[in-house]
C-alpha cells in the first residue's frame, strides 16, 4: 500500500498552543517527580509476585553449575536464547517469575489487550518462526502464543525455571562464576547471565493518600483479577461486574484498552484522568493472504527499519509514501518527509527543526479535532484533549476508546487541577473535593521504568560484581558500560534493554540487536577456552565518553508534559531516563556499529578470563 502525507489542519496560532502546552505541563509538575509513586513490595503480592495465572511453583531446590543464566522469559529473554542456540551454546536455563514465558504478554492479561505496534514489525523472528499475525494489531493472547512458541522452537523449556524470583546475584572469584539465589532456594552457579527483567515488569501505583484504607477491592492492570470481573484472557465477557461501581486510575495505553470494555460491563464506570492520552482511529484489518503471500525473505526486517525511519528519525531518509506502517505512530515523520519533498531543495536545519515543529502540532491538532467530532459532551471532549507535543507520551489508537464516554454509565473524571487523585477512603475516592463512591479500583497507573533506583525497579536484592562492587552503587551515577551490554567489574553479566546502546521504538527490535550481540560474545568465548569475558575499564569508559558526547541536548523532553518518557517532568536530567542513554546517531546505526566490532572477532575492548 501507498501512504501519501495525512491532511492536517493547519489554521491554529502556534505561540497560542506552545504557551498552553507550557501552561498543561506546569499543572501537573510534581515536585517529587518519579518519588510520587508507591513501589510494590514484598508484603503486597497481589500487585506484583502472587501470579492469578498459573497454580504456585511447588518443586525441590535446583543446585547446579550451569553455562548461561538468563534472567526473564520475555521477548528479551526468549530473542537472547535464541541467538544463543543459534549459536551452538546448548546449557541455558531461563529463570522466569511468571509461569510461563511471555514476560509482559505473560502478566498483561486485561480485557482488550493488543499490540499497539504493528504486529508485522513488533512480533520477532516472523519469518524465521514460519508465523504470519493475523491483524494488523493482534490480541495478546496471540502475542503470549507467539512466546510460547518461541520456546518451544529453539528448545527454551527445557531447564526453564518457571515461579522463580531471583534474589540475589554474587559473583564469585575462586569459581568466576555467579552464584545466583532465588525464592525457591536455588542455588545456580553461571558462567554467563544476562539481565532480561524488562521495563515493564514490575506495576507501580499512584502515590495517593489512603490506598490502605479503602475497603472494595483493588488490582493492578497487570494482575487482571478475572475472578472478580468474570471472563478470562481473551473471553472479555466481565458479566460480574453488571452490579459493580469500577474506578480506573490512569488514563494511559493501557487504560485505552481496557475502558471501552469496563464501560460496556460495569454499572457504572469512573476514569479519573490526570493526563489524557493522544488517541486516534485503529485500522486493524485482518491480514491479507494475498500481501502475505507476495512478501520476499527479509521483508520483516525491512519492515522494521522503514518502520523506525518515519517513527525514530526526527527527518526521515525516505520519501513518504514509502512508509510501510502507515498509521499514527509514523505520521509525523511522514508528512515531515512530504514536505521537505515538496520544498524542493536543500533545507537548512533551522528549516527542517521548524517544519517538523509544525507537523507535530498539526497532527496533535487533528486528534484534539477528532474528539471534538467522537465525544458528545463538550466538556469532556475539551477535557480529554491532549495539549502536548507528539511523543511526549505513547500514541495510542482505538475506536472504542472515545465513544465510551458517550455511554451514561461512563463518567470522566479530570484531576489535572490536584496533580493526581486526591485521596482514597474506606469507601472510593476523593477528587476535587468530591466524594466517589466505588466497589473496585483498576489501577492502570503504570510500571517501574524510570525508577532512579534500580534495586527498586528490578527487585533483586543484590547484583553484587568483583569485590563485592553492587551493581546498583557502579551505576548510582549513571550507566557505565560497553554498548550497553556489559560493565568492567562484572564478569560475564549482560544487559539487555535500555542502557546505552541503540533506541528502537520498537523494542523487540532492540532486544534482537542485543540479543544476537550477547549470543556471540557468549560462543566466543567459550569457543576461545575461556570461563568468562568482561569488559576493560578503558573500553567502558571511551563508551561512556562516546554516548555523552553525542548526547543531543534534551529540550524536547524537558518540555512534555510528566510522565514516565521524562522522568515525570526532569527530562533526562535525573540519572536514568526512561529510554537509558541512547546512542544518538540511531539504532541501525548502532547496530552497524557492534556489527563492525563482531566482524573484527577480536572481542576488541573485553577479556578473556581464563
Ligand atoms: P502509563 O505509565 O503510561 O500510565 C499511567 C497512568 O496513570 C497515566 O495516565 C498517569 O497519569 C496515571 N496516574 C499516575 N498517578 C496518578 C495519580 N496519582 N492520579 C491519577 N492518575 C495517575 O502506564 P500504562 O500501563 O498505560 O502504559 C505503560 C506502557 O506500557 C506504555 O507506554 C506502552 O509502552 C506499554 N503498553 C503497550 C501496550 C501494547 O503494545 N499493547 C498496551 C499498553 C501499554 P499521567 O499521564 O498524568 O502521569
Amino acid at each position: 500500500m501507498r501512504c501519501a502525507p495525512s491532511v492536517t489542519p493547519h489554521d491554529f496560532e502556534l505561540d497560542a498552543l506552545r504557551e498552553k502546552y507550557r501552561h498543561e505541563r506546569d499543572k501537573r509538575l510534581r515536585r517529587e517527580g518519579t518519588a510520587q509513586y508507591v513501589h510494590v513490595t514484598t508484603d503486597m503480592p497481589d500487585f506484583w509476585e502472587a501470579d492469578p495465572y498459573s497454580p504456585p511453583v511447588v518443586r525441590d531446590p535446583v543446585a547446579a553449575d550451569i553455562d548461561v543464566a538468563i534472567i526473564g522469559g520475555g521477548f528479551a529473554g526468549l530473542l537472547a536464547g535464541a541467538y544463543l542456540k543459534k549459536a551452538g551454546v546448548e546449557d541455558v536455563r531461563i529463570i522466569e517469575m511468571g509461569g510461563d514465558f511471555g514476560g509482559a504478554w505473560y502478566w498483561n492479561r486485561y480485557p482488550g489487550i493488543q499490540c499497539d505496534n504493528e504486529s508485522y514489525c513488533y512480533i520477532p523472528m516472523l519469518e524465521e518462526l514460519d508465523y504470519m499475525p493475523s491483524r494488523r494489531f493482534v490480541d495478546g493472547v496471540e502475542i503470549y502464543g507467539h512466546c510460547r512458541n518461541m520456546g518451544e522452537h529453539f528448545g527454551l523449556y527445557e531447564g526453564a525455571l518457571f515461579g522463580t524470583m531471583i534474589r540475589s546475584m554474587i559473583w564469585e572469584e575462586g569459581t568466576r562464576r555467579w552464584t545466583i539465589r532465588t525464592n525457591q532456594d536455588d542455588e545456580l552457579r553461571a558462567r554467563f547471565v544476562i539481565m532480561a527483567t524488562g521495563p515493564w515488569s514490575k506495576p507501580k501505583l499512584p502515590g495517593i493518600p489512603g490506598l490502605a484504607s479503602f475497603s472494595g477491592h483493588m488490582f493492578h492492570s497487570a494482575r487482571w483479577d478475572y475472578g472478580y470481573t468474570g471472563g478470562g484472557p481473551g473471553d472479555p465477557v466481565l458479566d460480574r461486574l453488571a452490579d459493580k461501581r469500577v474506578a480506573v486510575i490512569g488514563t494511559g495505553a493501557t487504560a485505552i484498552q481496557i475502558v471501552p470494555i469496563l464501560g460496556q460491563y460495569a454499572k457504572h464506570l469512573t476514569v479519573f484522568q490526570r493526563t489524557p492520552s493522544a488517541v486516534d482511529h485503529r485500522r486493524n484489518d485482518p491480514t491479507d493472504p494475498e500481501w502475505a503471500a507476495s512478501l520476499k525473505p527479509g521483508w520483516q526486517r525491512e519492515r522494521q527499519e522503514n518502520f523506525y525511519v518515519f517513527s525514530g528519525e526526527p527527518f526521515p531518509s525516505k520519501a513518504a509514501e514509502e512508509d510501510q506502517t502507515c498509521d499514527f505512530f509514523t505520521e509525523v515523520g511522514r508528512n515531515v518527509s512530504g514536505r521537505v519533498a515538496a520544498a524542493g531543495r536543500e533545507l537548512s536545519i533551522e528549516e527542517l527543526v521548524a517544519i517538523r515543529e509544525e507537523e507535530d502540532y498539526a497532527t496533535m491538532e487533528r486528534i484534539r479535532r477528532r474528539t471534538d467530532e467522537i465525544v458528545k459532551n463538550p466538556e469532556t471532549a475539551e477535557a480529554l484533549k491532549p495539549y502536548y507535543r507528539y511523543m511526549c507520551k505513547r500514541p495510542c489508537s482505538s475506536n472504542d476508546y472515545l465513544p465510551a464516554f458517550n455511554r451514561p454509565n461512563v463518567t470522566l473524571v479530570d484531576v489535572s487541577a490536584s496533580k493526581g487523585v486526591e485521596r482514597v477512603t474506606e469507601k472510593g475516592l476523593v477528587a476535587n473535593g468530591k466524594d466517589y463512591e466505588v466497589d473496585c479500583i483498576i489501577f492502570a497507573s503504570g510500571f517501574e521504568i524510570s525508577a532512579q533506583d534500580q534495586k527498586v525497579a528490578s527487585g533483586i536484592e543484590a547484583i553484587d560484581g568483583r569485590g563485592g562492587l553492587s551493581l546498583y552503587d557502579h551505576w548510582s551515577e549513571g550507566y557505565r558500560t560497553l554498548h550497553g551490554m556489559s560493565s568492567h567489574g562484572f564478569p560475564g553479566l549482560f544487559f539487555t534493554g535500555f542502557t546505552q546502546g541503540g533506541l528502537s521504538t520498537s523494542v523487540t527490535a532492540m532486544y534482537e540487536q542485543q540479543g544476537e550481540h550477547i549470543a556471540y560474545i557468549i560462543a566466543e568465548t567459550m569457543k576461545r577456552g575461556a570461563t568468562t569475558v568482561e569488559a576493560t575499564q578503558e573500553a567502558q569508559d571511551q563508551w561512556v565518553s562516546t554516548i555523552r558526547e553525542l548526547a543531543p541536548p534534551d529540550t524536547f523532553l524537558q518540555e512534555c508534559t510528566p510522565g514516565y518518557y521524562n522522568n515525570e517532568g526532569g527530562g533526562h536530567g535525573g540519572i536514568r531516563a526512561a529510554v537509558g542513554e541512547p546512542y544518538a546517531p540511531g539504532f541501525y546505526k548502532f547496530g552497524d556499529l557492534i556489527a563492525q566490532w563482531r566482524d573484527r572477532n577480536d572481542l576488541n575492548g573485553m577479556t578473556l578470563i581464563p
